[in-house]
């Protein structure tokens, strides 16, 4: 009988990991079952084809999603764009086309006994089994498929119903969804995007793409802080071990001492701060670890809102955009906290308190847009298959609630501190114990190492 491994999600991280599976193949019969609620694979909400060119956030250059080739995208973008360089910020349903075409060719090349089968359909549970294969993929109407391994691969958990949001949940001033975007707004509207972040420039750039109708934007995020540019540096500027941050990671306030004096000593050479930011974002797995808990809680609180800022930059066409809306005070960006809002009538009453100040104030837009980003609470999820996890106990959080709890290569660490040797998880969620596991540079990197893992386990098996 074949292994079966059954990838649930097949966004960036399923479709990479099936993609590895397939080059490297495992010496036994094996399924790979890729299963996708949505439309097709090699997308997820990120790289969808839309009706709007939204752009990649990274140069073309280092989009490889193939270690072993680091212009793999690039050469892949200028069979559609022949003068496409490394250094352009394409569109992303592009990338979505290359995701696909990567599958496919892993396919083609795969050996007879390793099959992919693509399973269009939802999840809604995994159950362990006894006997036979460990463990069941429950769908709704489908039959269970049987599985030696299931790898969750479930993207970003969709955000979650913030108190300010349930009186108006069912308002059709409100979305929700920020990629349900109402065709028109009353002339001379105004929109209140609650969320500052790269969704936030998504959903402006959109609603502003007709300049004589757009209407008046506000964003508001707790710092009202808005992502910077990307601008040309040498990602690779600066080289070594990093012995000198990571030595001083007992203390956050010493690992920001560090890294000014970097900075400063980057700038002097005539090098560009972001150089510092890309070195750091390469600790990022080993610092978090060695950072204390109570320290971990500290750059939660104090400091992720500007790390996010300078960390996940925008192109800079995007960046531009942006700084115009804003100097023509057709994009308002606000730091401070929602209290309420309400209905008035067909349009919204938001009552919010700046940053800092005790007196509120009040805002009467045409449209609220959710853009508050993923939820990454496991106790507050509205996802099913999450919640069904946690409740059956196979999951569980850490500490922070930044993510799920994974031991090595992702295998899922159950209520009981257990780490399960059928079920893995592969995505953002990682960030509990990696920190930066969201862009597709370090997500390539995750599922070429489970799926050298996953091989290994299937040809021991074969040999016990
Ligand atoms: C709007 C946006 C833009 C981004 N732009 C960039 C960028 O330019 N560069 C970059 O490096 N990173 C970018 N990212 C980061 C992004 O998180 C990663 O690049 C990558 O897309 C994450 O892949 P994933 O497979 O983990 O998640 P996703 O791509 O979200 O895929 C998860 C898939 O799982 C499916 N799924 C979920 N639950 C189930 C279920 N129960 N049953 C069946 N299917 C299920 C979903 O339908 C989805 O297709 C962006 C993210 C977003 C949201």
């Amino acid at each position: 009988m074949a292994n079966t491994l059954v990838i649930v999600g097949a966004g960036f991280s399923g479709t990479v990991l099936a993609a590895n599976l397939l080059r490297r193949p495992p010496p036994v019969a094996t399924d790979i079952v890729l299963v996708e609620r949505g439309p097709a694979v090699g997308r997820g909400v990120a790289y969808a084809a839309r009706e709007l060119p939204y752009l990649l956030n990274v140069p073309a250059a280092r989009l490889s999603a193939d270690a072993r080739d680091p212009l793999h995208f690039l050469h892949f973008a200028q069979r559609r764009v022949p003068d496409a360089s490394g250094e352009d910020f394409l569109p992303r349903a592009l990338y979505g086309d290359y995701l696909q075409d990567l599958l496919s060719q892993a396919e083609r090349m795969a050996p007879a006994h390793i099959r992919l089968v693509c399973v269009f359909d939802e999840v809604r549970g995994i159950t362990p089994r006894s006997g036979g294969k460990p463990l069941a993929a429950e769908f709704r109407e489908r039959p269970p498929i049987l599985a030696d391994f299931v790898i969750l691969a479930l993207g970003n958990p969709p955000a979650p119903l913030l108190p300010w949001a349930f009186p108006i949940r069912d308002h059709k001033s409100y979305r929700h969804d920020p990629w349900e975007l109402p065709q028109t707004l009353p002339p001379g509207g105004s929109v209140l995007i609650v969320g500052n972040g790269l969704t936030m420039v998504d959903v402006a750039v959109t609603l502003t793409r007709d300049a004589a109708r757009a209407p008046l934007l506000h964003t508001i995020s707790r710092h009202g802080l808005v992502p910077l540019p990307q601008t040309e540096f040498r990602p690779s500027a600066l080289s070594g071990d990093g012995e000198a941050i990571l030595a001083c990671a007992d203390s956050l306030r010493r690992v920001l001492a560090m890294t000014r004096h970097l900075s400063r000593e980057t700038a002097h050479r005539g090098g560009d701060w972001r150089e510092v930011v890309t070195f750091i974002r390469h600790l990022a797995p080993t610092l978090w670890r060695r950072l204390p808990v109570l320290e971990q809680r500290r750059f939660v609180r104090h400091l992720q809102a500007h790390w996010d800022i300078h960390r996940h930059r925008l192109p800079p066409q995007l960046a531009e955009r942006i700084a115009s809306l804003r100097r023509t005070g057709k994009l308002q960006v606000h730091g401070g906290r929602i209290d309420s809002i309400g209905a008035a009538g067909e349009q919204l009453r938001v009552s919010w308190r700046p940053r800092g100040r005790a007196e509120p104030r009040v805002l009467t837009v045409d449209l609220v847009v959710n853009s508050t980003g993923p939820n990454y609470a496991l106790g507050r999820s509205i996802d099913p298959l999450l919640n069904s996890l946690r409740e059956a106990g196979l999951v569980s959080e850490d500490a922070l609630s930044l993510g799920l709890r994974t031991d090595r290569y992702g295998a899922c660490v159950d209520s009981q501190g257990q780490a399960s040797p059928d079920l893995y998880y592969l995505g953002p969620m990682l960030r509990a114990d990696h920190w930066e596991a969201t862009a597709a540079a370090e997500l390539r990197g995750h599922a070429e190492r489970l799926a050298v893992h996953l091989v290994e386990r299937l040809a021991a098996a074969r040999r016990d």
